[in-house]
């Protein structure tokens, strides 16, 4: 689950890239897989979506969003479930180890 903290504020402007998302009017299925999808068939929507988010106009906001709010689901800017979790974690790991470098 998406942790509310990490959201942004409830402010349109810090929402506005969304209206200008590639993804807006696709079939919202491409980016969310479904329960017990796995394999070749998980592999090939993600691959679909991440190809909408290509040629996306905002995809760099879109990835900061999900990085922040650390989305637990979907692709989001171009990076899938996995990609995102590794990122989050490596961070996570820089972080800690900042904090334990200044004592
Ligand atoms: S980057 Fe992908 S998920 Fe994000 S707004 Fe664009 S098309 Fe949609």
């Amino acid at each position: 689950m998406t942790t509310r903290k990490r959201l942004p504020r409830p402010v349109a402007a810090d929402w506005a890239w969304q209206l200008r998302g590639a993804c807006r009017g696709t079939e919202e299925a491409i980016f969310f897989h479904p329960d017990l999808e796995r394999g070749p068939a998980r592999q090939h929507r993600d691959d679909q979506a991440k190809a909408i988010c290509a040629r996306c106009p905002v995809i760099v906001e879109c990835r900061r969003h999900a990085l922040a709010a650390e989305e637990p689901y979907g692709v989001w800017g171009g990076q899938d479930e996995h990609e995102r979790r590794t990122l989050i974690t490596r961070r996570r790991r820089a972080r800690r180890c900042e904090r334990s470098l200044r004592g």
